[in-house]
């Protein structure tokens, strides 16, 4: 494994950059190993501090990184880099020379569509955190705790049963980078789900082949195979075939070519993990959790939501399907008031939503293109669910070899390690 990497930082910042070149290494070496060495002579990591800058870029021998410069007062602020830099030298193979050849040359004329973005992207998400797990440059517990947010985030995610992967991949010419008011409620997000779809096909690779063979195996079949001749989905499914023994159209069709429920079963059998489904009022701090009043407030829900800064009561989103969308709210409405009382803030809504008990009505006084309208909604009990990613207890010993074999960690030992979204939201 011989090629020479350089490493250029610009910019000040708060880190230490013998740290981070350091888990660069590491990282540079763990992936290394899966291919059983680089396909270039020469790679160089530009790292750009900017504040409020993010992402990356990928390019064939070589990446551009950008980061915050104030982020390294906690030790987020390193795996956050440190995600960043497996993301983008897993590149280096997964799209950058192993890739659909829709993606390469491109045609810079017209858009380039392809159905593998899920894999291109999605699995290089997911397969960053495997690397750098192994490379021991960030803990299970940060891994554990950002996959159980994904799946939280997409169990609750609407449009999850209005796009395949394949279709968000094909559309992202002309939707993934131009979100409107419909994009939560009719798109998947390929790296999010991509990811999760990478988590359990990794599950599926290591039952059926009886826990010799996992995605990073995948991958080198697949290099091994295609190298940089080009990658068609056929390709992929062969190589899932051919390393798990299953067949591979009921996973594609249930998850790559429809869009249906995630299954965590299959996770849960090869490495002796529980996800743990909690509703909001139990993911409670325990002295409230205690308090049945307190608790009570945690319940309410009628499917309106303000987006992460809800500092005007302007509605953002609806669910389909919930009492507010069967009432007649949707996007871009101004909440002037509830049951009479005066809102300024979308957290306002919100605490007054949470006033009315399930079972109860409530009345909203909105601005519909100019009119004033009051609207009577019923309160329901929250139907939503946050996951929490925990290892059983009653694990075997293989199940807990396996996750050593997976993560280059050992077993956790305790619970809680991750918790999903734990806003409320009503
Ligand atoms: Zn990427």
């Amino acid at each position: 494994m011989n090629a020479d990497f350089e490493f250029a930082i610009t910019g000040e910042h708060n880190g230490d950059e013998g740290r981070i070149v350091e888990g660069a290494k590491k990282i540079v070496t763990q992936a290394g190993s899966i291919f059983g060495g680089f396909p270039f002579q020469r790679y160089t990591f530009l790292l750009t501090f900017s504040p409020k800058a993010s992402g990356g870029l990928e390019h064939k021998n070589s990446t551009s990184l950008l980061s915050d410069p104030f982020r390294f007062s906690k030790t987020s602020g390193y795996e956050g880099i440190f995600g960043l830099i497996s993301h983008e030298f897993f590149h280096a193979w997964n799209v950058k020379r192993l890739h659909d050849p829709a993606l390469g040359p491109f045609d810079y004329r017209g858009e380039n569509y392809t159905r593998l973005l899920w894999f291109h992207e999605g699995l290089t998400d997911y397969v960053d955190n495997l690397i750098a797990m192994k490379a021991g440059v960030i803990p299970w517990t940060t891994v554990a705790r950002e996959w159980a947010k994904r799946w939280t985030d997409f169990a609750e995610r609407p449009g999850r049963l209005e796009q395949s992967l394949e279709e968000a991949s094909f559309d992202a010419w002309i939707r993934f980078y131009k979100p409107s008011e419909f994009t939560p409620n009719s798109t998947v997000d390929y790296y999010e789900a991509g990811a999760l779809v990478g988590l359990m096909m990794d599950a599926q690779l290591r039952i059926g082949s009886h826990g010799a063979k996992g995605v990073e195996d995948l991958f080198a079949l697949l290099w091994q195979r295609h190298g940089e001749k080009g990658l068609t989905d056929a390709d992929i499914r062969k190589a899932y075939q051919d390393l798990s023994g299953l067949d591979p159209e009921p996973f594609w069709d249930a998850h790559i070519r429809h869009c249906g429920p995630l299954d965590p079963s299959p996770i849960e059998a090869a490495f002796g993990l529980k996800f743990e489904a909690k509703a909001p009022w139990e993911t409670l701090p325990p002295e409230d959790l205690k308090d049945a009043t307190v608790a009570r407030f945690a319940r309410s829900f009628v499917g309106l939501e303000f987006g992460t800064s809800p500092d005007v009561p302007t509605i953002e989103n609806v669910i389909p399907g919930s009492p507010a969308f069967e009432a007649g709210l949707s996007y871009g409405q101004e909440i002037l008031a509830v049951n009479g009382w005066r809102t300024a803030l979308g957290t306002e809504v919100q605490q007054r939503v949470a006033d009315i008990p399930a079972g109860q009505e409530i009345a909203f006084t909105v601005v519909d293109r100019g009119r004033v309208k009051t609207v009577a909604v019923p309160v329901i009990e929250n139907p939503r669910r946050s996951y929490q990613i925990l290892p059983n207890v009653k694990a075997t010993e293989a199940q807990k070899a396996l996750f050593s074999a997976w993560t280059g960690q050992p077993f956790p030992k305790q619970s809680p390690i991750a918790s999903g979204s734990s806003s409320v939201k009503p």
